[in-house]
């Protein structure tokens, strides 16, 4: 049994676009991301979250799931 090697794994803070910032555990010691779960459309339920649905119906409605 090999001792496993890891690198420093310590608080990191993770930045996103919309400008949120939150601290979490990793390797590095910034993340940064385009979407975390302030902004996310599945939280906010903002209009991407519509859109999607909406094209989710479509491909309901065109293999006749629906
Ligand atoms: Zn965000």
């Amino acid at each position: 049994m090999k001792p496993k090697i890891h690198p420093k794994y310590d608080k990191c803070t993770v930045r996103c676009a919309c400008g949120n910032t939150f601290e979490t555990k990793s390797v590095k010691d910034e993340i940064r991301i385009e979407i975390c779960s302030e902004c996310h459309p599945f939280y906010t339920g903002s209009q991407k979250t519509v859109e999607r649905g909406g094209r989710a119906e479509r491909f309901k409605k065109k293999y006749g799931m629906e």
